[in-house]
């Protein structure tokens, strides 16, 4: 369903992703494991369309995305109107939540929808409530972000994202900021959305999470993909050395 085919990215001299062949197929969840700085928030900005790649492609339903032929047949990037709709089909959940600080949680999802999509206000609204119902946010849809806990504030988040009906959901450490004791509220509806089958990508520290919700986990480290599997071959028979390293690092 998406694939990236020998992505690459450099910050300055530093090279982030060094060909990253990366794919999901539709109803699967994969969870993202790896050390700071090896890259995992860098792919899904790329994979979202929110940053370019500097070498490689991204290819959604098998189409190649973020990119249109030019005049002379080369691909080059597409102009920002048509890069915010071709983003909609890829929802991106971040570690702060993001929402925006000046409009309500009713507003920041439908925002997305009468904007992008050129939704009517009425359909959006409606459209909007029954998200919201289904991360269990109905009864706080005129609250401000500041007015709402962590988890709250990422429930909201994922339900921005969702409401724009995307092919795939990209979470980069959803609950990395979250006091513990709202972990699992958040956690809680990725599962029911991973039940019901959405297709995910989770980078995450959550191993519980990754051992009982995703189809595979992959560890990711210095811009290259070190090991793939299921998860119980991936947590307790790694093939790669490395991986066996990271993981008693962890438990
Ligand atoms: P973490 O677990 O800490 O979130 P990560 O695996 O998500 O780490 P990335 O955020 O993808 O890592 O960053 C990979 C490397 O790229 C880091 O060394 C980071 O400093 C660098 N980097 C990321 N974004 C930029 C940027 N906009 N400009 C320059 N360097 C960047
Ligand atoms: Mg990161």
């Amino acid at each position: 369903l998406l694939e990236t085919i020998g992505l690459r990215k450099n910050y300055g001299s530093n090279e982030i992703l060094k060909g990253v062949d990366f794919s999901i197929e539709a109803g699967q969840v994969k969870a993202v494991l790896g050390p700071s700085g090896s890259g995992k928030s860098t792919i899904l900005r790329l994979m979202s369309l929110l940053e370019p790649a500097d070498a490689g492609s991204i290819l959604l339903h098998g189409k190649e995305i973020g990119v249109e032929s030019g005049r002379d047949g080369r691909s080059i990037p597409l102009p920002e109107r048509k890069l915010a709709r071709e983003r909609t089909n890829i929802g991106m959940v971040f570690q702060k939540f993001n929402l925006f600080a000046h409009l309500d949680v009713l507003h920041n999802v439908t925002l997305g929808l009468t904007e992008v999509h050129g939704v009517a206000k009425g359909e959006a609204v409606h459209r909007a409530e029954r998200m919201l119902e289904r991360v269990g946010m109905s009864q706080r849809m005129r609250h401000y972000p500041s007015e709402l806990s962590g988890g709250q504030q990422q429930r909201v988040a994922i339900a921005r994202a969702l409401v724009l009906d995307p092919a795939v959901m990209l979470f980069d450490e959803p609950t990395s900021a979250l006091d513990p004791e709202l972990v699992n509220e958040v956690l809680s509806v990725m599962e029911d959305l991973a039940q019901q089958g959405m297709t995910m990508i989770v980078v995450t520290h959550e191993t519980r999470f990754a051992r009982r919700v995703a189809d595979e986990v992959a560890l990711f480290d210095s811009g290259v993909i070190v090991e793939q599997a299921p998860p119980e071959q991936f947590f307790t028979a790694p093939e790669h050395e490395r991986t066996r390293e990271f993981l008693s690092h962890i438990h």
